[in-house]
């Protein structure tokens, strides 16, 4: 635990949050400011800072928690496919100094650009 770490806090219970799926490792919930309708966040339970810190043999899990939600997302928002995008350093974008993955589920002609 990283005090004032946001996702810390989330992932131990002290702030609550609405979970779509969880493993031993990893758990995802909605984003608090959605580019678009379902765009949810997969988070490390314990705190990592980037990509590079994750252990190797995490992989499966994290894996596993996209597949589960991204599935998720797709049954419940109806969507058509989805983008799983990885912000690490602030250069690239990373606000949020603790480990995690956004998937964005994605409708036929949307107009969302990403890349
Ligand atoms: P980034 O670090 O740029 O990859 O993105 C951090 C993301 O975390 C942003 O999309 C925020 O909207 C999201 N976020 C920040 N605080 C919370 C929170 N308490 N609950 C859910 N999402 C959050
Ligand atoms: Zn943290």
């Amino acid at each position: 635990m990283t005090e004032d770490c946001i996702f810390c806090k989330i992932s131990k219970g002290e702030i609550s949050s609405q979970k779509i799926y969880e493993n031993d490792n990893f758990f995802s919930i909605p984003d608090a400011n959605p580019i678009v309708e379902g765009h949810s966040l997969i988070i490390s339970k314990k705190h990592f800072k980037t990509i590079l810190d994750l252990p190797n043999t995490l992989g499966a899990e994290l894996l596993d928690c996209i597949k589960k939600t991204a599935l998720k997302l797709i049954e419940d928002y109806h969507a058509d496919g989805f983008n799983v995008l990885n912000n690490n350093f602030k250069s690239a974008g990373q606000i949020v100094e603790h480990f995690h993955v956004h998937v964005i589920p994605r409708k036929k002609d949307d107009g969302l650009k990403i890349l």
